[in-house]
């Protein structure tokens, strides 16, 4: 893909500037997008606002209609952003097409289904309104790009907001994907507007400008806070969906080889690159020797190599950056005293490849095992009993997701309802697009998917009558 424009109002307009998209799995150029300055994040602003009257008026189920003919185009295109995903992110290809590419069209019609479902309330004589927010800024980050985009884009337009997207510099090709999509699907002009480019020539000035009403932010802790931050000025509404360090909790009863067994598979899943990776194995003490055998002994089965091929579980990281710091990261918790359970380390020749890696005989509070490390690490640590398992999960600062393992339903339940986290996946529950997902802590606020995720794009005018 070589693109050096962005789409505002409807129209590509050119930029001088373009920066190239490297596949880190070889290192090839993948693609050449568009690097936006502030005075296209202020055209693309004032587009959004353009559009927004029209589209903000139209029925919910005629919003709804335009995201299924969205849906449409980019499902006759699915497979094309499976490869596009496969190539900027470096994500093996079954999970490519599972969890960023279908999921992602899962997201987007469960958000025109909620459109069809958006009514005004009657409480008592009064009537709330639920009425869109204004213009959008959705920013996103590099791990799930069309995922993420998804999450912001479906119930942003769903609720009757326009929207000005900001992708990662790193992954910006899915979005143009969507963009293309959306002029295919005959979305109003200005409704979609796309600003590709840097976090401070583009990300600093979107999040900070006073034509924009709801920020909508995935993306690190750190650059959360800014964005906050930068919102709050302007007392523009936001939500941060941020970093996380989640616990699997396995209680004494129940099958050790499969909980340890999922939970390896849930920390590696996108190469270690999930915000909602389960990267804290709690067992009790008296299973620790067996669960840290088990858990090296998967990780080091897993199949770590070209993202194209469909038997890889483990493609490259997305960057040399982000293997370095993993690196550094567990080399350092390797110095505090870490013993590694696994024990293969080979990887391909060329990209941003490393095995996963399975850590045990740290302290609770060692920075490997409470900060998040974005990369196929996997920390574990026994536990005394399910009070101690509880605290241990809590004692992070963030709190996204969480599981427990236990044949007890009741006690299961227990546990999970204690836990300062967004979602609990309890034995083998999936996650799904229906519920509302995102953090306590500082894992960030506001919910994605389900009706919740409207209501992060909505205001309430309460008529009394
Ligand atoms: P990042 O915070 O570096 O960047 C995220 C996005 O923000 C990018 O588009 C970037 O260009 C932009 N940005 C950077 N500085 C900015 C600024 N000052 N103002 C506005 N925008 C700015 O994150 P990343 O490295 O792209 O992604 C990895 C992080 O995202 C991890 O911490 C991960 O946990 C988190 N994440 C969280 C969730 C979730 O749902 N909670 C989901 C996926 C990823």
């Amino acid at each position: 893909m070589r693109r050096d424009d962005v789409l505002i109002g409807g129209s590509w307009r050119p930029v001088s500037s373009t920066t190239d998209v490297v596949n880190p799995a070889d290192g090839s150029v993948v693609g050449t997008t568009a690097l936006a300055t502030r005075h296209d994040v202020d055209a693309a602003v004032a587009a959004a606002g353009s559009a927004l009257p029209a589209w903000s008026e139209l029925a919910p189920g005629e919003r709804a209609a335009h995201l299924d003919r969205l849906v449409e185009v980019l499902e006759s295109d699915a497979e094309r952003l499976v490869d596009l995903t496969v190539a900027e992110v470096g994500a093996p290809i079954t999970t490519a097409r599972r969890w960023h590419v279908h999921a992602a069209l899962d997201v987007l019609r469960s958000a025109a289904d909620h459109a069809r479902l958006l009514a005004d309330e009657r409480r008592g004589s009064a009537v709330l309104l639920r009425r869109a927010t204004g213009v959008a800024a959705l920013v996103t980050p590099w791990n799930y790009p069309l995922f993420q985009l998804a999450t912001k884009l479906g119930p942003a337009l769903a609720a009757g907001c326009t929207a000005v997207h900001k992708p990662s510099e790193l992954t910006p090709l899915s979005a143009y994907a969507v963009a293309e999509a959306a002029l295919v699907a005959g979305l109003p002009a200005g409704v979609l507007n796309l600003v590709p480019g840097t976090g401070a020539d583009v990300g600093a000035p979107l999040v900070a400008h006073p034509g924009v009403d709801v920020v909508s932010f995935t993306g690190s802790t750190e650059v959360g806070r800014q964005v906050a931050g930068a919102a709050v000025t302007n007392l523009a509404r936001v939500s941060l969906e941020l970093g996380g360090k989640s616990s699997s909790i396995v209680t004494d009863d129940v099958d050790l080889e499969h909980a340890v067994r999922a939970t390896v598979e849930s920390c590696m899943l996108n190469s270690g690159q999930t915000c909602s990776a389960l990267t804290r194995l709690l067992v009790p003490a008296d299973r620790l020797d067996d669960a840290v055998r088990i858990a090296g002994a998967h990780a080091d089965a897993m199949v770590v190599g070209d993202p194209t091929d469909p038997g890889t579980e483990l493609g490259p990281l997305v960057s040399a950056a982000q293997l370095e710091r993993v690196d550094e990261l567990v080399a350092a918790a390797v110095a505090r005293g870490a013993h590694v359970a696994t024990r293969r380390t080979e990887t391909p020749a060329v990209g941003h490849y490393r095995r996963p890696v399975v850590l045990s005989g740290l302290a609770p509070d060692d920075p490997a095992s409470c900060e998040e490390i974005f990369g196929p690490v996997l920390v574990v640590h026994g536990t005394r009993d399910d009070d101690d398992a509880v605290t241990l999960a809590n004692a992070t600062r963030y709190g996204l997701s969480g599981a427990v393992w236990c044949d007890d339903d009741d006690r299961a339940f227990a546990i999970a309802a204690r836990l300062q986290t967004g979602q609990v996946l309890v034995n083998d529950a999936e996650f799904s697009v229906e519920s509302p997902f995102g953090g306590w802590k500082h894992s960030g606020f506001g919910r994605e998917l389900g009706p919740e995720a409207l209501h992060e794009f909505t205001e309430l005018t309460t008529v009394q009558r």
